[in-house]
């Protein structure tokens, strides 16, 4: 008998990871490599809120807590969807997971019958769909494309793709691959749909939210529309606005009976997030929000370098997001083309994989990301190998024929 569930068949390793990993052989073997794969800031957890956790360990905070966290970062975070979008959760509406993918998992494990439907606009993040598809759901892809919705979804599109068995709509602004971000009047517009549709639940991944350009300020589902606040999950988590990828922090803010079931999945499986996490994490919220603004300037202006190198390059073009730390470039003028070391270039995974091979540098091909044709770079990197690694691509680019 297969030791291997049906159901784990289903679904793919995370291809962000599966890339970061090879980069990172690559690297071991003495290669020089240049890891643009990985969803990550490059800058480190600022001190007050690392001294928070060391706080944390010396004052005992080293036990369970409640399932869905301590009452004090609930009630920080809470706080903290107050000041930001003027939002008005308890307490008890909030909820804290190990990271924001928890979260989604949670949200869709706790909600979803064999056949519901989740719609997800495309290119969207690698794990939605195969979140969906473990929990028995049915992921159904709503094709954005660059040219006719610039890579967002339309009004249209959304009340096309929603059926009987629809039951939830993911949403995620600034989206990672493309950092696009939705306007208050998009997400307006969005909503105009869903109030006609009064079953059908939202996740809203916010995790984004800080990082926007321009400025830009990012708008969400229930600040647009409080009459949805009654059927939708606000996701967000401390990972990417204050480089805490490691302390495994996400939440969720949603109507308390969503709460109370996303907590008993939860309660039988990993309990609480770590409590150190916890303590760092109000500090996170609550504390000095300076370090944002420094680091999305220092962003922004990677953006701006990364992007003007990667629209000079023959064969790319590259769109100007507002938002997270992603660039998407289209590679549909190098389809066809053959690569230095005779690699026939057929799609974003031969291109990307070819790319590494031949030039060392790591970026995740269109297709993880339900997109085919484009690729994704990370800027979260230094900016000095960030133009090494323009050069790199631009150098591959010229050698294709
Ligand atoms: N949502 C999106 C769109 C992401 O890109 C990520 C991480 O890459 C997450 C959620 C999950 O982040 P975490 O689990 O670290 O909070």
């Amino acid at each position: 008998m297969d030791i291997i569930s049906d159901r784990l068949k289903q679904i793919q390793p995370s291809q962000t990871l599966v890339i970061s990993a090879k980069a990172r052989e690559m690297k071991a073997k003495g290669r020089d490599i240049i890891s643009l794969s990985a969803g990550e800031p490059d800058f480190g957890t600022p001190e007050n809120i690392s001294q928070a956790g060391i706080r944390a360990i010396q004052t005992g905070q080293t036990k369970y807590t409640d399932v869905g966290g301590t009452l004090q970062v609930r009630q920080a975070i809470a706080n903290r969807l107050n000041t930001d979008y003027g939002l008005d959760y308890t307490a008890d509406e909030v909820a804290v997971s190990s990271g924001g993918k928890q979260v989604i998992f949670n949200a869709m494990m706790a909600s979803i019958n064999p056949e519901d439907e989740v719609i997800i606009p495309t290119p969207c993040w690698v794990s939605y769909p195969d979140i969906v598809t473990l929990a028995g759901g049915k992921p159904v892809m709503v094709v954005c494309d660059e040219k006719t919705t610039g890579f967002k979804l339309q009004p249209q599109q959304l009340r096309e793709a929603i059926t009987e068995k629809t039951k939830w709509l993911i949403i995620n602004s600034p989206c990672n691959p493309t950092g696009v971000t939705y306007s208050k009047e998009e997400l307006r517009a969005l909503c105009d749909v869903l109030l006609e549709f009064p079953n059908i639940w939202i996740l809203t991944d916010d995790i984004y939210a800080k990082l926007t350009y321009d400025g830009f300020v990012a708008s969400t589902i229930v600040q647009v529309e409080p009459k949805l606040k009654e059927r939708t999950v606000t996701m967000n988590g401390v990972s990417k606005a204050y480089s805490m990828t490691g302390w495994r922090i996400g939440y969720a803010a949603a109507p308390v009976e969503f709460i109370k079931a996303m907590m008993k999945l939860q309660g039988q499986s990993t309990t609480n997030a770590c409590s150190i996490s916890q303590a760092a994490t109000i500090e996170a919220v609550s504390g000095p929000q300076d370090f944002i603004q420094d680091m999305t300037s220092t962003y922004q202006k990677r953006r701006d370098i990364v992007l003007e190198q990667l629209n000079a390059t023959p064969g790319l073009s590259c769109i100007k997001p507002e938002g997270a730390f992603y660039l998407f470039p289209s590679i549909h003028d190098c389809i066809g083309k053959t690569s230095k070391s005779g690699v026939k270039i057929v799609d974003s995974e031969s291109f990307v994989t070819a790319l590494l091979e031949e030039e060392g540098v790591a970026a995740v091909h269109g297709a993880a990301f339900m997109m085919e044709g484009y690729f994704r770079i990370s800027y979260a990197t230094s900016t000095e190998l960030l133009k090494e690694a323009c050069t790199r691509i631009k150098q591959f680019c010229m050698n294709l024929q």
